[in-house]
């Protein structure tokens, strides 16, 4: 056996990087929750080659401070928690200082920001290694390039799928955090071909028109609800509009989007005996709750969550759901597109 020793940060942030980069649209997922913790109004994500080629997401959010550009590629380097309870109340999309670092070790990097009109700073990694930290002119705001992703990890490049099943990934996740974010204005683009853009209004179901076609949101209804600890708000298809499979179902806790299965039951459980077999719903249910009662410290892709009392979360979203498709089917239908 040969001696135990600490592994050079280089290496260990690779490693660490297997975890949060997984693919390209795992880039694109971490670069654009970035944008919306700094409270961006505009996001655009100009994507090449299924993302192989260049990710490029340029946002309007506060930007960072030439003294902070270099430190925020640091490993653990966050500004969004500081101490033990704020990683029991987390109010970010991010909060590990994870992604950044992690990013930069398996691409090539260049950043460039300004937190107001006027100067920026912009810095490039590559392999995990600064290259080179110069003042630039930029909007406010930050703009980050990714290109060469896994130029050195080619374990990791010949993992992934095809062009076409990365692009669908990247699709899902832009599209997801928009279903979160009717507030902010998001675009994609690929190979230079617009695939959404949403108006930033706060309206959810003119997102939902945007990303399933209009005539499919139509057919969705509102539903609310609430309880001591939960809100609930969002769509849901009527129950004869389905689909084959479970992926039109878009769950989120304060704005992040989560996969919890005991929730896509209820959800399902819901529409009662109205679903064929082998048929589910679309459905956007955005769920509000104080963090405390959601650790999402579970897994570092921050999808997984625990939470505390989801007996009562399950009951209340059955509830809604059955109460509101009952309600539905008291309407005759020649009301329904009024
Ligand atoms: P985390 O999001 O978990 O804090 P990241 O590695 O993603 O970790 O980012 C590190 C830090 O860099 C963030 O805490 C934030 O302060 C800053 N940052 C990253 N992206 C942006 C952005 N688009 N706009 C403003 N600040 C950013
Ligand atoms: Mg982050």
């Amino acid at each position: 056996m040969s001696k135990i020793q600490a592994l050079a940060s280089v290496l260990a942030d690779q490693i660490a990087a297997g975890e949060v980069v997984e693919r390209p649209a795992s880039v694109v997922k971490e670069l654009v929750e970035n944008s919306i913790d700094a409270h961006a109004t505009t996001v655009d994500v100009l994507i090449e080659a299924s993302g192989l080629k260049t990710i490029q997401v340029i946002d309007d959010g506060s930007g960072i401070d030439d003294e902070e550009v270099e430190l925020a590629f640091a490993r653990h380097a966050t500004s969004k928690i500081s101490s033990r309870a704020d990683l029991f109340r987390v109010h970010s999309l991010g909060f590990r200082g994870e992604a950044l670092p992690s990013i930069a070790s398996v691409a090539d990097v260049w950043l460039k920001t300004a937190t107001g009109v006027g100067a920026g700073s912009q810095v490039h990694f590559k392999g995990g290694q600064l290259v080179s930290h110069t003042a630039a002119q930029a909007r406010p705001g930050t703009e980050v390039t990714v290109s060469d992703l896994f130029f050195n990890t080619p374990a990791r490049l010949k993992y992934l799928k095809s062009a076409q099943t990365e692009l669908a990934n990247i699709v899902d996740v832009v599209n997801r955090i928009a279903l979160g974010h009717p507030e902010v204005a998001i675009s994609l683009q690929h190979n230079g071909h617009e695939l959404l853009r949403t108006a930033g209004r706060g309206d959810l179901q003119q997102v939902i028109a945007g990303i399933y076609g209009v005539q499919t949101a139509r057919k969705m209804v509102e539903i609310k609800g609430e309880d001591a600890d939960f809100t609930l708000a969002g769509f849901v298809s009527r129950p004869e509009l389905t689909r084959a499979s479970r992926n039109y179902l878009t769950v989120l806790i304060n704005g992040r989007a989560i996969r919890n299965s005991q929730i896509t039951k209820a959800l399902i459980k819901g529409y009662g005996s109205k679903l064929m077999v082998g048929r589910y719903p679309l459905a956007v249910i955005n769920l509000q709750m104080d963090p405390f009662l959601v650790d999402v410290n579970v897994h570092p892709t921050k999808q997984e969550v625990r939470l505390s009392k989801e007996p009562q979360l399950v009951k209340l979203i059955d509830q809604v759901v059955y109460q509101r498709l009952a309600q539905e089917n008291l309407i005759p239908d020649a009301y329904q597109n009024l």
